[in-house]
């Protein structure tokens, strides 16, 4: 049916953002903050997707410094695989300050980490994964894009509920009928440990990417990058250090006996 209130500009506008909003099945977005466990789920999308874009969040997070990692990353994932460098696309930064506004965390105030009431961590900052992934497939709505990935963990994580599968689910379920499109959301992480993801970052890159990971990823959740240890930058001590570290030193040995096997 014709609709005389379109006028024939307006017509060709309406057929162009239909086109540009179809979905093209074999894209992906992937949620990239700068740390290990989002280099290792860039690298898992790049060997499935044609085409793949990133996307991270500023949203008043006290140390910025995982985002300022990314463009190292990148153009490390860039030098690893020519196939890689082909299918990486564009890297999308939002700005979302409201989030750390009304967050009353470690990672969004002055404040020391310690455990909260319910065991859990004052870490977790309330909601953040939720509006992540909902930025994330909106952005992916715009451009076609029907498949997103993250990091979220439930192995070996500080409890935070929005990084458990049942609640992945449940947003996968909410966003398609809330945006009536048939997002994938993955998180090939899920059931991994971190001495796991270590695993699979070497299967999908070899040394160059563990090496990558080890040099320009962040995960430090006190930002801070003075001190060089095996696994990486970090304070050494703050939760997130000690994930990464213990992963490292589980990884390793598996690592050097697998390089000597036959
Ligand atoms: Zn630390």
């Amino acid at each position: 049916m014709t609709n005389p209130l379109i006028s024939g500009t307006d017509k060709n506008d309406l057929a162009f953002r239909t086109m540009t909003n179809a979905l093209k099945p074999n894209s992906a977005l992937v949620l990239f903050s700068g740390g290990q466990d989002s280099a290792t789920c860039l690298a898992w999308a790049l060997e499935r997707f044609d085409h793949v874009e990133t996307i991270g969040f500023s949203y008043g997070q006290r140390h910025i410094i995982e985002l300022d990692c990314r463009g190292k990353l990148l153009d490390g994932i860039r030098a690893i695989s020519g196939e890689w460098k082909k299918r990486l696309g564009e890297n999308h930064t939002l700005d979302i300050p409201t989030l750390g506004t009304i967050s009353e965390t470690a990672l969004t105030r002055d404040v020391a980490i310690e455990m909260g009431e319910g065991g859990l961590p004052n870490t977790f900052v309330p909601g953040r994964n939720l509006v992540f992934l909902t930025f994330a497939a909106a952005l992916a709505y715009r451009r076609g894009i029907a498949h997103v990935v993250g990091g979220m963990c439930e192995t070996d994580y500080s409890g935070y509920p929005d990084c458990r599968d049942d609640t992945i689910k449940a947003l996968n379920a909410a966003l398609n009928l809330g945006m009536d499109r048939t997002f994938e959301l993955h998180t090939p992480l899920m059931w991994l440990d971190k001495a796991s993801t270590w695993a699979l970052a070497g299967k999908l890159g070899g040394e160059a990417l563990i090496d990558l990971i080890r040099e320009q990823s962040h995960t430090c959740y006190l930002g801070e990058r003075g001190a060089r240890h095996d696994w990486g930058y970090g304070c050494g001590k703050c939760p997130a250090c000690d994930l990464r570290a213990k992963g490292w030193r589980e990884y390793r040995p598996t690592s050097i006996r697998a390089d000597s096997a036959p």
